[in-house]
């Protein structure tokens, strides 16, 4: 082995260090994973699938639509969307078809209060309304988010609404899935509208009897992008 004079070590020692510090700069300065404004999780962690938005009024020819978020007519009393077209991942707008098919057979159709909604919209609700009960939290997101969440009701086949526990973004224990202090039809109508929906892939929520997931939600990311009017 060669020994070196404590002159080259020095300068062997120097190149090392420059070498060493080049290497931490040229590390920081590489694409760091994308990330939500709200804590450190990626965004697309989990995300198997590129999610497809579908145009759920396309997709099912004379559907009815109440979107309040549109409007200055919900919880926050501020417009939160450009358009009141609601969207779904493509799978779980197909399980809406068959879902309106069924209701159809019955006389019944139903009314969509609410599909995919951009993260930063989910922000905004919950600078309004931080109770993760009603709203979720934007740093987990919310299943809206992925596309893969459904707001709706029942209506008969001329558009009447059926009775259900409350309104719409009533943030009470009545909402929830389970409470029975109320007219026994609203109890039966909630009760068919979770049999429809879980039939055909969707999953309720225990404190909105409004509010179905679609199963395997977790293969979707959650989603910023807008949905602009004549979408
Ligand atoms: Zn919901």
């Amino acid at each position: 082995m060669k020994i070196h004079s404590p002159r080259t070590q020095l300068i062997w020692l120097t190149t090392l260090m420059v070498i060493t510090t080049l290497a931490a700069c040229c590390q920081v300065r590489q694409p760091q994973p994308q990330s939500t404004p709200y804590n450190d999780e990626p965004i697309w962690e989990n995300a198997a699938i590129v999610p497809v938005f579908v145009d759920l009024t396309r997709k099912i020819p004379g559907l009815m639509t109440d979107v309040r978020y549109a409007t200055n007519q919900n919880f926050t009393r501020q417009i939160l969307y450009d358009s009141a077209t609601p969207y779904l991942v493509a799978p779980a707008a197909d399980s809406l078809v068959a879902v309106q098919n069924e209701l159809k057979r019955m006389g019944l159709q139903v009314v969509v209060f609410d599909g995919y909604r951009p993260l930063s919209v989910q922000k905004k609700m919950w600078a309004v309304y931080p109770d993760s009960r009603f709203v979720a939290n934007p740093a987990n997101g919310s299943r809206h988010n992925r596309g893969c969440a459904i707001d709706l009701t029942l209506a008969d086949s001329l558009g009447h609404l059926l009775e259900m526990p409350t309104d719409y973004d009533d943030f009470t224990e009545k909402a929830g899935a389970s409470f029975m202090d109320l007219p026994s039809v609203a109890i039966q109508n909630r009760a068919l509208l979770k049999q429809v929906m879980e039939r055909h892939g969707f999953i309720g929520l225990g404190s909105e009897w409004w509010h179905f997931d679609f199963q395997g939600w977790q293969n979707y990311p959650l989603s910023d992008i807008p949905v602009e009017p004549g979408d």
